[in-house]
C-alpha cells in the first residue's frame, strides 16, 4: 500500500470542507487529516478536530482561540488569521484551500512555495494573484491541481496530450456552465431576482457566495481566468458554452477538431477526491452516471447581455495586471452586500463594473502591491454600495 499522505483542510466547516471529510471518512487509511481552520462556525470545527483527532486547528480571532482552546483542551496547538492559516499551509503533504474568498491567499502561496500539492478550491486567490502564484508553482515538488469541477474536468482531458507548455495542439477550452437559476430569464425579470431565486441553484448545493456568483454567471467570468492562470492559456482560447444538465463538465478542443470530456453526476466530492489520490484513481461511486435510463445532455451559448459578468471578466483579463484582482475584490463585496440586503440581484454585476470603470493599469509586481490593489478595489466597492 501506499504510504499515508497527510492532509490539511482549511475552509473545514464550508460547503468543500464538508465533502472533503466524506471523502476522508471514506480514505482514512490512505490519509491523515493533521490540520483544520475555519471562520466562525466553532462547535463545527471543535466537532471536525475531536472526529479526527487534529492536533492543529485554525481560527480568525484571538476570541475563537480561548473559546476553542477551553473546548478542545492542552493538546491542541491552535493559530490564529493569515498567520495561522501560512502556518497551517506548511503542515501536511497535500493541502485543501477550500476557504472562502481572497482570505484563501496565504494558503494557496504558502504551500507551493513549501513545494506543497496544493488541491485548490479557491479560485479567488488564484484568479488575483495569478503573476504570484505563477512564480510560486515553479518550486521544486510544488504541484497545483484544481478542485473547481470545471478545471478538474479539463486537467482530466489535457492528460491525454504531452504537456506542452502554452498547449499548441489545443485549440480552445471549453468550459461549462449550467445557466444558474436565471438561465433564459429576461432582463426585466431579472430585475425583480429576489435571494430566495438567486439562493435556488439547480443542480449544485455550495456555498452562498458561489452560488449567487453562479445566479449572476460572475462565478463563471472567474473560471475563465481561473482556467487561463491554471493552464497557461490565453483567455482567447477559453469559451463558455451553457450546459444545463451539469454532467459534463468541461470539455478540450483540439486543433484537429477533437473534442474531449469528462462527464460525471455533479458532486464535488469526485474531483476532490481526484485531486487527493493523483496519481492514483480512488474507489467510490460518487460521480457515477447511471445509462440504464434515459439521458439528455443539452448545450447552447450563454446570454452576455442579460449576463454581464462574462465580459466583464474577459476584460479584466485583457488589462491583466491587478484587474482580475479588482474584478474578484469588487464582486466579493458586492455578494456580500447582496447577501445582507444591502442592494438588489440586479445591482451586484453593476457594482463590479463601476469599480472596474476606475481601475487604473498596476502591473502586479509584489504581494504588498496585491494586497494594497484588493483594499483599493473593496473600498470603492464599498463606497458604492454605500451611495
Ligand atoms: P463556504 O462559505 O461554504 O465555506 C467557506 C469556508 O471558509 C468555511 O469553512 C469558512 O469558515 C472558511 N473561512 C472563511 N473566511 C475564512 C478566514 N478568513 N480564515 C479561515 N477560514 C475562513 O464556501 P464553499 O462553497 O465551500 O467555497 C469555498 C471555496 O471553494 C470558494 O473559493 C469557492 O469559490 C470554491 N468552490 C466551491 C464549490 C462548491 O461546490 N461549494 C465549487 C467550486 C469551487
Ligand atoms: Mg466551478
Amino acid at each position: 500500500m501506499a504510504s499515508v499522505k497527510t492532509v490539511a483542510l482549511l475552509g473545514a466547516t464550508g460547503s468543500i470542507g464538508a465533502q472533503t471529510l466524506d471523502v476522508l471518512r471514506q480514505e482514512s487509511d490512505a490519509f491523515d487529516l493533521v490540520a483544520i481552520a475555519g471562520g466562525e462556525q466553532l462547535t463545527q470545527l471543535a466537532a471536525i478536530a475531536r472526529e479526527f483527532h487534529v492536533r492543529h486547528v485554525g481560527v480568525t480571532n484571538e476570541a475563537h482561540r480561548a473559546t476553542l482552546s477551553n473546548e478542545l483542551g492542552p493538546d491542541v496547538h491552535i493559530v490564529v488569521g493569515a498567520a495561522g492559516l501560512t502556518e497551517l499551509s506548511q503542515r501536511a503533504d497535500v493541502v485543501v484551500n477550500a476557504v472562502l474568498g481572497f482570505a484563501g491567499l496565504p494558503v494557496t502561496l504558502t504551500a507551493l512555495q513549501c513545494g506543497k500539492r496544493l488541491a485548490l478550491a479557491n479560485k479567488e486567490s488564484l484568479i488575483a494573484a495569478a503573476p504570484l502564484v505563477a512564480a510560486a508553482r515553479s518550486t521544486p515538488d510544488a504541484s497545483l491541481l484544481p478542485i473547481d469541477s470545471e478545471h478538474c474536468a479539463i486537467h482530466q482531458c489535457l492528460a491525454s496530450s504531452p504537456a506542452r507548455e502554452g498547449y499548441p495542439d489545443v485549440r480552445r477550452l471549453l468550459l461549462t456552465a449550467s445557466g444558474g437559476p436565471f438561465r433564459g430569464w429576461s432582463r426585466s425579470a431579472l430585475a425583480a431576482a429576489t435571494k430566495e431565486d438567486a439562493l435556488n441553484h439547480p443542480t449544485w448545493s455550495m456555498g452562498a457566495k458561489i452560488t449567487i456568483d453562479s445566479s449572476t454567471l460572475m462565478n463563471k467570468g472567474l473560471e475563465v481566468l481561473e482556467a487561463s492562470a491554471l493552464f497557461g492559456i490565453e483567455v482567447d482560447r477559453v469559451d463558455v458554452v451553457v450546459h444545463p444538465q451539469s454532467i459534463v463538465h468541461s470539455m478540450v478542443e483540439y486543433v484537429d477538431g477533437s473534442i474531449l470530456a469528462q462527464l460525471s453526476r455533479p458532486d464535488m466530492r469526485l474531483p476532490i477526491a481526484y485531486c487527493l489520490g493523483m496519481p492514483e484513481r480512488l474507489d467510490h461511486r460518487w460521480g457515477a452516471l447511471d445509462f440504464t435510463s434515459a439521458l439528455e445532455l443539452s448545450f447552447e451559448p450563454p446570454d452576455l447581455d442579460a449576463f454581464p459578468a462574462i465580459a466583464l471578466a474577459y476584460e479584466a483579463a485583457r488589462l491583466g495586471g491587478a484587474a482580475p484582482a479588482w474584478l474578484s475584490a469588487a464582486n466579493e463585496v458586492a455578494v456580500a452586500a447582496f447577501l445582507a440586503d444591502q442592494i438588489r440581484w440586479s445591482a451586484i454585476v453593476d457594482v463590479v463594473a463601476r469599480v472596474m470603470d476606475g481601475y487604473v493599469a498596476d502591473p502586479l509586481a509584489s504581494l504588498d502591491d496585491l494586497i494594497a490593489n484588493d483594499a483599493t478595489a473593496r473600498r470603492r466597492a464599498h463606497g458604492i454600495v454605500g451611495s
